[in-house]
């Protein structure tokens, strides 16, 4: 099914309601004088709030009023403060292909956005949010996929299309129907430009209803990924012959709808920040792992696999160097993205 041809059913009040509108805000419009925000722990991130007000405690920078916080779950966790500029501007000649033009940007532009890929789970007053108009629906829909996956499997959601995702809405009352307005929403997250907010990787996939034929994928055992035949998974067999069978897949091909659910889910994680939820996850339609990059990890490292911990693996050292294996995301890339030792770039 072609882009908007679902929208066709019901097209509604609703469907036009969120046309021109805004998705993304800053939090706090005028007080910059509000210092950025950083928590140099990033594992305490959702375990310990503290209130803004108690950890911004100089009288100087007042908390903002309510309704100048934008999302309901504004930035809570505050340790300390480090100066910081603003966002960098993409460059009008941005290059999508390689992240963007680092060289329109001023010294202070690119430290300020090395800042920020350094510290990515980290909070900066120029961080944009989701609008908080979204909030609710941000949390319907990603339950809504979120049982769309229990119901479905964790491998085949893996691989799960669009309009595989509506059907299963429609066919098992367990699930329910996806409403005009998530539907919507969905559509807004994956057609926005993701610069806005500092995400500068390419777009992998020009249309939601892309879809991962069957044919084209193998199944790894014991891992419920899955890998596109051909390159990647010959690149994949090639590091296991030569490293051994320590390395584990930890996630392979992803549809747009996985990618989609993973982003929402980290969005919430990042309450509403929509900046730093895509310093560490990709946008739909902008991962690479629709289109053959895998991640990678050591049996046993569990969580430690998905952090700068995987660097000093053996694994990780010995693949580094073999020479004909890259990472996507070395450290200060132009995508505005975390470092990540663990996701493997094809071709
Ligand atoms: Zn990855």
């Amino acid at each position: 099914m072609h882009k908007r041809a679902f929208l066709e059913g019901f097209l509604t009040a609703s469907a036009v309601a969120f046309g021109g509108q805004y998705m993304w805000r800053r939090i706090n419009r005028a007080p910059l004088a509000l210092a950025p925000i950083i928590n140099p722990n990033p594992s305490m991130a959702s375990s310990t709030p503290l209130a803004r007000a108690d950890a911004v405690a100089d009288p100087a920078q007042p908390t903002p009023p309510r309704a100048e916080t934008g999302f309901e779950f504004a930035p809570i966790e505050v340790e300390k403060t480090i100066p910081q500029q603003g966002i960098p501007k993409p460059a009008p000649s941005a290059d999508i292909k390689h992240g963007f033009n680092i060289t329109g940007l001023n010294d202070t532009e690119v430290a300020s956005y090395l800042r920020k890929i350094r510290n990515f789970d980290a909070i900066f007053a120029s961080d944009i949010y989701l609008d908080r108009s979204y909030e609710s629906l941000l949390l319907q829909t990603t339950q809504h996929l979120t049982r769309v996956e229990a119901y479905m499997g964790h491998g085949n959601f893996n691989l799960m299309s669009f309009d595989e995702m509506l059907q299963a809405g429609r066919n098992f009352p367990a699930i329910g129907r996806f409403t005009p307005e998530e539907l919507n929403f969905l559509e807004e997250v994956f057609f926005a430009n993701p610069h806005r907010y500092g995400f500068f990787g390419e777009k992998i996939s020009a249309d939601i209803t892309d879809r991962i034929p069957r044919k084209d994928v193998a199944k790894i055992p014991r891992s419920g990924h899955f890998l596109l035949r051909g390159e990647s998974l010959n690149l994949y067999n090639q590091i296991r012959k030569d490293v051994g069978d320590e390395v584990i897949l930890t996630s392979g091909v992803r549809s747009n709808v996985k990618q989609m659910h993973l982003f929402l889910a980290k969005t919430i994680e990042a309450k509403g920040n929509l900046s730093r939820a895509s310093r560490s996850l990709a946008p739909p339609g902008h991962s690479y792992h629709g289109i053959g990059d895998f991640d990678i990890g050591k049996v046993g490292f569990g969580e430690r696999n998905f952090t700068v911990d995987f660097s000093t693996t053996s694994e990780y050292r010995k693949i580094a160097g073999l020479g004909y294996v890259d990472i996507r995301y070395p450290t200060d890339n132009l995508f505005g993205v975390r470092f990540e030792p663990w996701h493997i770039k094809l071709g």
